[in-house]
Formats: structure tokens, C-alpha cells, sequence
């Protein structure tokens, strides 16, 4: 297939590039490289472009004659979001309805979208189902589920299939150590574990010990970021192969907490280093693990990377080697 993808030289975006690549499809990257590196874009064709200009949109899919659309071109900082909700709702919500947009003039009729475990709030439920409740307790969260509520009247309206995958930790990196993670500021646990363990950092802070979990630490549902991307290539497939809308979990569907991660990166990296409780983060829930039955039985969507240890060795060999 001919597909679009926003936000191709991020984190994620990057890994789905490769995987769609592997795959043989052609692939065309457009990314504004405010966050994202233009290295990280390994193969197809890059064009340098904001989501807020509809007009350059509509060409980039007539050029390429685009027949899907991946689109993972967002603000993901929760503490960002609080702060500032505009940038949120005008880069996540307000240009994600210029592509929605472009697609209706091109005729575009297929989009997997980039959510987050994050519409869901307080979880009601462990483990996490698509149909529990969705109350976002930050703008972020809510930017995607607003997005997400516009792709079913695109689909009523326009007749847009889509595929909102929502996503819980991302982490992990390609295993052939050509691409990886690499934020700033860096706000995610692994990599920053990774960080005090090459000697970046001090110390590691576990953001509170009293929560009611196995160790008092906090427990989520880490996904490697090449099963998030093949995910993601099924979805696209599928589409295009007429499959109808749906809303699918993505996540291993084991928790780790903040402890076991830490002793996993020290016994990886066979490195020691200071580890200091600190205050609770405000806003985190005390776990949060995602139920994939829903993928994994509709899209045939199987984690090859499930097991902890494997997410941050593949990440560590990326930190030891500089990164980008
Ligand atoms: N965390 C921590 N110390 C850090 C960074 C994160 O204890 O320096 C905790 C955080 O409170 C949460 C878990 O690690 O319970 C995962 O946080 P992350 O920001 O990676 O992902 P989130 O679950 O917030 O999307």
C-alpha cells in the first residue's frame, strides 16, 4: 500500500517506518522533526511538514497517491498538557481534523490512529478492556479520546474506517539497534533507569512506595515498541483489506512495578547505581495493565517481546551505543 505517516521520525513512528518497510509498502513520512529526529526516517520518502497546514496535506497524499494513513503526529507530555491545554487540543484534536479533512478530499478511505491508555483515566477495571470507562484525567488523554470520538463521525459521515490503538508503555527498541528512544526533556521510567545506570543521572527517584500494589511502587503494562509496531502494519493491512472500524488495547498484559524495573535494569546492564524514594507523581494511578484478548483475537496480533527483561536489554543496547 501507499500510506501516510505523521509523526514517522518520533519514537514510535520510527519503528512503524521500518516495519511497514520490511513489509514492502511504500511509505511517505511527514513530520514537522520538532520532536522527532530526521535520522530516525531509515527509508521511503521524508517530507518536512506541520498538520496544520491542510492545503500541504491534500498534496503530499495527490503526489503519492496514498491509499492509508498511520498517524501518530502528537504532543505526549501529561505535565506539558496540564499546563499549557491549548497546544494540546490545537496539535492533537484541531490538526488531527486537517487530515481528517485531507483524506476527504483525496479520498483516503483508511486510518490507524496513535491513542493512548491514557483515555481511560482512573481505571475502573485491571485489566483494562476497550469498553471500560473512558475519563481522561489530563488534557493529553482527552486530546486523543476527542480525536478518537471525531474518527466515528468521520466514519458515519464519510465512510473513513479506522483503527485507534491504544497504547500503555511504550518502550523497548529495534533489536538491530538502528533505531530507539530518545526524548527531551526524557519523562518515561526505562529509559531514564537507563540513564542513571550509564552514569547520565544521579540517581533514579521512585515516585512513591505506598501505593497498594506487591511492593508499594507503581505497576504498568510495558509493550516493546516492534510489537506495538506490528500492530500496527496489521492494522494498516487489514483496512485496506475492507475490515471495518475498531478501538483495540495495546499492551503485554503482565504489570511490572517501578521496583522490579529498576532490579531488571541492574541486573541487564550489571551496573549499580543510587535509588531514592521520592513524593507520588500527581495523577498516577496505582496500576495499570492492559487486556489485548480484543486484538489478539480479531487482528491474530501476538507480542514477541513480552518478557521485561528483553524490553530493556534491546533498550540498553541502544543507550550504551550514544543513541542518535
Ligand atoms: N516513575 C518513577 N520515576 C521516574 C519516572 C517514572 O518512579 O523517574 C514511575 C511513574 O510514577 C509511573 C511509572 O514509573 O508509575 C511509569 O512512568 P512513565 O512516565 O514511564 O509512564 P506513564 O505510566 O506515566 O505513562
Amino acid at each position: 500500500m501507499n500510506i501516510l505517516v505523521t509523526g514517522g521520525a518520533g519514537y514510535i513512528g520510527s519503528h512503524v517506518l521500518k516495519a511497514l518497510l520490511k513489509e514492502g509498502h511504500q511509505v511517505v513520512t511527514f513530520d514537522n522533526l520538532q520532536k522527532g529526529h530526521r535520522e530516525a526516517v531509515i527509508g521511503g520518502k521524508f517530507v518536512e511538514g506541520d498538520l496544520s497546514d491542510q492545503k500541504h496535506i491534500e498534496n503530499v497524499m495527490a503526489e503519492n497517491k496514498i491509499e492509508g494513513v498511520i498517524h501518530l503526529a502528537a504532543d505526549s507530555l501529561v505535565g506539558e498538557s496540564m499546563e499549557n491545554p491549548a497546544k494540546y487540543y490545537r496539535n492533537n484534536f484541531a490538526n488531527g481534523i486537517n487530515l481528517l479533512e485531507a483524506m476527504v478530499k483525496n479520498d483516503v478511505k483508511n486510518i490507524v490512529f496513535s491513542s493512548t491508555a491514557a483515555v481511560y483515566g482512573e481505571p475502573d477495571q485491571i485489566p483494562i478492556k476497550e469498553k471500560n470507562q473512558t475519563v481522561p484525567t489530563n488534557t493529553y488523554g482527552e486530546s486523543k479520546l476527542f480525536f478518537e470520538k471525531a474518527l466515528k463521525r468521520y466514519d458515519d459521515i464519510h465512510g473513513i474506517n479506522f483503527v485507534s490503538l491504544r497504547y500503555f508503555n511504550a518502550a523497548g527498541a529495534d533489536p538491530e539497534g538502528e533505531i530507539g528512544e530518545a526524548h527531551d526533556p526524557e519523562t518515561h521510567l526505562i529509559p531514564i533507569v537507563l540513564q542513571t545506570a550509564l552514569g547520565i543521572r544521579d540517581k533514579i527517584y521512585i515516585f512513591g512506595d505506598d501505593y497498594p500494589t506487591r511492593d508499594g511502587s507503581c505497576i504498568r503494562d510495558y509493550i516493546h515498541v516492534n510489537d506495538l509496531a506490528a500492530a500496527h502494519v496489521l492494522a494498516v493491512e487489514a483496512l485496506g483489506a475492507g475490515k471495518e472500524s475498531s478501538i483495540y488495547n495495546l499492551g503485554n498484559g503482565e504489570g511490572y512495578s517501578v521496583k522490579e524495573v529498576i532490579d531488571t535494569v541492574k541486573e541487564v546492564t550489571d551496573r549499580d547505581f543510587e535509588v531514592e524514594v521520592a513524593k507520588r507523581r500527581a495523577g498516577d494511578p496505582a496500576v495499570l495493565i492492559a487486556s489485548s484478548d480484543k486484538i489478539q483475537q480479531e487482528l491474530n496480533w501476538q507480542p514477541e517481546y513480552p518478557e521485561l527483561e528483553k524490553i530493556i536489554s534491546t533498550a540498553w543496547q541502544w543507550h550504551k551505543s550514544g543513541g542518535f
